[in-house]
């Protein structure tokens, strides 16, 4: 639900693929606190806690700070990580990388391909077809369900 005493996100679209450069006091303004600090900050949600890592729902994934289209749940799979995990992004501009140094490690990071939200990382540890696994926070996700099947008539 809407926090009234936040604006409204005027950025957030699932049609518009035009790019954002949103400075972060702007995003700051708009985004719940915790997405805020992922998504600008790179911070990561605990294992196990989010609200997708072991969710099986048939539908699309969008970025929650921007409404871009990201995953399908076809390419997600079940991972011991914690996380919710994918093999592919929905389409090939819907995420982009950026090599991560962090933490003594060399990651690669994984961004909206819309608004540069930090979305999670990838390994090349996932399942066929491609051996990745976008490892993502749950948070910077939004999930819709596909549409039930109209009804054939008798
Ligand atoms: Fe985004």
């Amino acid at each position: 639900m809407h926090d009234t005493n936040r604006p409204v996100n005027p950025y957030y679209s699932r049609t518009d693929t035009t790019k954002l450069d949103v400075p972060d006091s702007i995003w700051k303004r708009v985004l719940p606190p915790d997405l805020y600090e992922v998504a600008r900050h790179g911070a990561t949600e605990q294992a196990f806690i989010g609200k997708y890592w072991d969710y099986e729902g048939k539908g699309t994934y969008y970025c929650a700070a921007c409404g871009n289209r990201l995953f399908r749940s076809d390419a997600k799979f079940a991972s011991t990580c914690g996380w919710p995990s994918f093999f592919e992004p929905a389409r090939p501009g819907s995420v982009v990388y950026r090599e991560d140094r962090s933490y003594g490690m060399v990651r690669t990071e994984v961004l909206c391909g819309r608004c540069g939200a930090h979305l999670g990382h990838v390994f090349d540890d996932g399942p066929p077809p491609t051996g990745k696994r976008f490892c993502m926070n749950s948070i910077s996700l939004e999930f819709e369900p596909d549409r039930p099947e109209t009804k054939k008539p008798q």
